[in-house]
């Protein structure tokens, strides 16, 4: 009975050891996943009206003769078009 006491101790023990070094592997993981996401990032593009940086998948995108402009919003599209046709 005591062996199999000692046992089921080491099997806890072991489970514990998995646990922790699991728990580090996936502290390590996300550290790394942090510092590529704050180092390469998302293209930042700037708005050419209120020089805002907006992250390129949120920029409000326009195709102004042939070229792409980038905004924070539709109203900064807006007053670029209207203010390059004055
Ligand atoms: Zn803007």
């Amino acid at each position: 009975m005591f062996r199999f006491f000692v046992f089921i101790i080491l099997i806890y023990l072991l489970y514990k050891v998995i646990e922790t070094v699991g728990k580090l592997k996936s502290a390590k993981n996300e550290n790394y996943q942090f510092k590529s996401s704050a180092t390469e990032g998302e293209d930042l593009v700037e708005d050419p009206v209120c020089h805002t940086y907006v992250p390129l998948s949120q920029a409000f995108k326009k195709e102004i003769s042939g070229n792409d402009y980038y905004f924070c919003s539709k109203q900064c599209s807006e007053k670029y078009e209207s203010g390059k046709n004055k």
